[in-house]
């Protein structure tokens, strides 16, 4: 198991959002999370992540044997979390490969792995734009200054794919999702996807988990996994919605 989360309960601003929120993720599976809007999912994305204007106040998360409330959001990027789409920080001056290559040695030096200098990185990050089949000029341009919006995501799953990560966490912001962000976050996932890396997705784009074809998918309401299934569930509240799903957890 690398994640086990039980009964997570966790509010912002005095306000309680999650409500005993339980889920478990092996590696090399991929989680879909879906919901309704406010349902927590996010928080819980933020939760995962460290992000610390959230107070866990019940529950537990193990992540890869460790405890992961004891560890804050710097230390968990470290450990191999890695959360995409929440920080645009744009930060003029300062090249997005310069940028990286700091993220990536922090990294490797948790992994006990030696620092790269500015050519082996340079290897290091060719190998993966290939492999994401992106364009290098991302690197030599500020970070994230003037980028689109599909730039953003592009450069985001860029740095996900450097940083290797064992649990990917992507939470898909409301604003819509062009046909060519989606491909590239679909593709991106599908590139990275491996027997020991996990990821969560969070989205309400059935289009995306198309593409992504989710080993799990869960239904978040009212803070709560308030369902579970494989893949066909996708289409089933492409049918009928969340509300049966949501009218049957009042009644259970
Ligand atoms: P989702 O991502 O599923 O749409 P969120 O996790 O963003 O849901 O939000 C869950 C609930 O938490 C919503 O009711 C939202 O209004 C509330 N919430 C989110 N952020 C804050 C905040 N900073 N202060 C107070 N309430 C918040
Ligand atoms: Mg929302
Ligand atoms: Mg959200």
């Amino acid at each position: 198991m690398l994640l086990k989360v039980e009964n997570l309960q966790a509010e912002i601003d005095e306000k309680q959002i999650l409500n005993g929120l339980n889920i478990e993720v092996n590696p090399g599976e991929v989680h879909a999370i879906m919901g309704p809007n406010g349902a927590g999912k996010s928080t819980l994305a933020n939760v995962l992540s460290g992000r610390d204007e959230y107070e866990v106040t019940a529950g537990t998360i193990d992540f890869d044997g460790e405890d992961l409330l004891e560890l804050d959001a710097e230390e968990r990027a470290r450990k191999g979390i890695f959360l995409a789409f929440q920080y645009p920080v744009e930060i003029p001056g300062v090249s997005n490969k310069l940028f990286m290559q700091t993220a990536l040695n922090a990294v490797r030096e948790e992994r006990g792995l030696p620092a790269l200098d500015m050519f082996d990185f340079d290897e290091f990050a060719k190998d993966k734009i290939d492999l994401l089949d992106m364009r290098a000029d991302l690197l030599e341009r500020s970070v994230n200054v003037g980028f689109s919006g599909g730039e953003k995501k592009r450069n985001d799953i860029f740095q996900m794919a450097l940083l290797e990560p064992k649990l990917c966490i992507l939470d898909e912001t409301d604003s819509g999702l062009d046909i060519d962000a989606l491909r590239v976050v679909a593709n991106g996932v599908n590139a990275l996807r491996s027997p020991d890396r996990s990821f969560i997705v969070v989205t309400h784009y059935q289009r995306l988990l198309d593409y992504i074809k989710p080993d799990h998918v869960h239904v978040l309401y009212n803070g709560q996994i308030v369902k579970s299934g494989g893949f066909e569930l996708v289409h089933e509240l492409e049918e009928h919605g969340y509300d049966d799903i949501i009218q049957q957890h009042h009644k259970d």
